[in-house]
């Protein structure tokens, strides 16, 4: 790890970032990139969860995630995380905790990092009080859910987390969300365990056939965050 990001400061300093969208040079996502990203936020719904996500799964957001999550761009996770933080401030009640829905352990050995763990980091840092936690985790290794139906997708999912016991309002955290199977298996794990799991905060969502409900998103008048 260490020589990874010893490695990338090196690159850093010969080659300036350019913006992934716009190619202006700067920033991986420029200030006007990131506005755009952010604008058409949506409210999700999967087999009675409820969730916000920051953008659709367009062109802009494969982008994104192909270099967050293929190629390792670890730090695009504030960007993220500042283009979902006001979506927090959707729910009626004030969450305690962040959980990020865990990855397998060979992705998180392949990547170096779970993806949807580092969300919850940055938004916690961005939302002063609010904690994360990482209370879930695998008891066994999911298949890649991109080939299966939805029906499968829940049997992938089902009994396969594990949560430290514990208690308090929680919001999941993931990068995208598609059919919602493994933010419902969270919730249910979560829900033995004691938590109350309001909902769900994604970056991206992308609409399953049969089992999706989405319309775009009205933010608070305030930006977000009302209950603070
Ligand atoms: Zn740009």
């Amino acid at each position: 790890m260490l020589q990874t990001a010893g490695m990338s400061l090196f690159l850093d300093l010969l080659i300036p970032a350019k913006c992934l969208f716009c190619g202006q040079l700067g920033t991986r996502v420029c200030e006007d990139c990131e506005v755009e990203i952010g604008s058409e936020p949506r409210l999700v719904y999967r087999d009675g969860l409820i969730g916000f996500s920051a953008m659709g799964y367009d062109s802009n957001a494969k982008t994104l995630l192909r270099s967050y999550k293929e190629l390792g761009e670890s730090e695009l996770a504030s960007v993220m995380a500042r283009t979902m933080v006001n979506l927090i401030g959707c729910f009626e009640q004030r969450p305690e905790l962040l959980v990020p829905i865990p990855s397998n352990r060979s992705s998180v050995r392949e990547r170096g990092f779970n993806p949807a763990e580092l969300l919850a980091r940055e938004l916690s840092l961005q939302v002063p009080g609010l904690r994360w936690s990482n209370v879930l985790g695998r008891i066994r290794e999911t298949k890649d859910q991109s080939k299966l139906t939805p029906t499968e997708r829940k049997q992938n999912q089902l009994g396969s987390m594990i949560a430290k016991v514990g208690g308090g309002r929680v919001l999941l955290i993931d990068d995208i969300v598609t059919t919602g199977a493994s933010l419902l298996a969270a919730k249910e794990t979560l829900e033995r365990a004691d938590y109350i799991v309001d909902g769900f905060v994604t970056f991206a969502e992308t609409e399953a056939k049969g089992c999706t409900l989405t319309t775009q998103a009205q933010l608070p008048a305030d930006g977000g965050t009302s209950w603070n």
